[in-house]
């Protein structure tokens, strides 16, 4: 058997964006001034235990400047890197992007959509922070432009939820992708590796529900614990707890997580990697996104195996 991704092992994003665009499209990072009710007091104040947005924004990335100024800044700073992209997608990333009214959200938008050459808008957020309206609005506009909404679901374990302090549920996070995809609107699921609490086991078997989910493209990120976060205090408390992966684990992980899900979903991220400074526990130095992706690539040649090689749709 060969892989149904021609050369490539897993149904990859720089692929989709080639059939889609046909041409290279880059992403605009902005920082658009929200916060998140996990953090202002609605349902907490101190946030998910591992977050720390503010230690990872582009230079260009400052809410004190408007989205225009950042969009146009951030085109600068990737012309400079990537002369041939002409077309941007605006990545509304820090916090959640959909918490304020419906008429402050049509603003920020549509100020991003007005710039020359923006051809659509990634926006991330919680589960928690859309509705109807908001999501109707969302399907209106992705009649002419390229909407993507990015839910942060992170586990599909509540216990492990409410071990983060996430406040919401993962039914709650079902119910808003279930709402989103159904209108059309591109729909795109954030998990975490390595929580507090959970066994590989659990990871693993995870990846049935995870592939039943409407879903068209998916992130996945190891577990990395950040200095400065609530998760930086619990891990040095409860070191017990935490089962970081190496490298090697990590590779040998998420290949036997892939050859599971779903061949559907966009694989638009492996791994994450944070600059070891901002590291409060052991991490694997100074490597690259790309060099991760290689060495996942590598591996599944190796084993002859891909994405969705024994997914079962559900179905034993
Ligand atoms: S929902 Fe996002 S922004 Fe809010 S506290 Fe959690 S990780 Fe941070």
């Amino acid at each position: 058997m060969n892989s149904p991704f021609g050369t490539k092992r897993f149904n990859s994003y720089s692929d989709y964006f080639k059939r889609t665009f046909g041409q290279r499209v880059q992403k605009i990072t902005i920082d658009a001034g929200f916060t998140c009710p996990n953090r202002d007091g609605t349902l907490a104040r101190g946030g998910c235990t591992y977050c720390n947005n503010d230690a990872f924004n582009p230079s260009y990335c400052n809410p004190e400047k408007t989205v225009t100024q950042q969009v146009s800044e951030g085109i600068e700073f990737h012309k400079v890197r990537y002369r041939r992209a002409g077309q941007y997608l605006v990545y509304f990333q820090p916090y959640s992007n959909t918490y304020a009214s419906l008429d402050k959200l049509k603003k920020l938008y549509e100020e991003a959509l007005a710039q020359e050459g923006v051809i659509g808008l990634v926006i991330g957020t919680r589960p928690d922070c859309v509705d109807d309206e908001k999501l109707d609005y969302l399907k209106e506009l992705s009649n002419e432009y390229h909407i993507v909404v990015e839910y942060g679901v992170e586990s599909i374990y509540d216990i492990t939820l409410d071990r983060i302090n996430r406040k919401h549920s993962f039914a709650q996070s079902r119910e808003a992708i279930e709402k989103t995809a159904k209108r059309g609107i591109i729909t795109g699921g954030h998990f975490i590796f390595g929580l507090p609490g959970e066994s590989r086991e659990m990871m693993m078997s995870s990846v049935k529900e995870v592939s039943q989910l409407p879903l068209h493209s998916i992130k996945f990120h190891q577990l990395q614990i950040v200095t400065g976060t609530h998760m930086a205090k619990d891990y040095q408390k409860h070191p017990e707890d935490y089962d970081l992966f190496s490298f090697e684990d990590y590779v040998d992980f998420i290949i036997r997580y892939t050859e599971q899900l779903n061949p559907e979903f966009i694989i638009e991220r492996f791994a994450g990697e944070v600059p070891p400074r901002y590291l409060a526990g052991p991490g694997w130095g100074l490597i690259r996104n790309d060099q991760i992706n290689i060495a996942i690539e590598k591996e599944m040649e190796k084993r002859n195996t891909w994405q969705g090689k024994f997914y079962t749709n559900g179905m034993e």
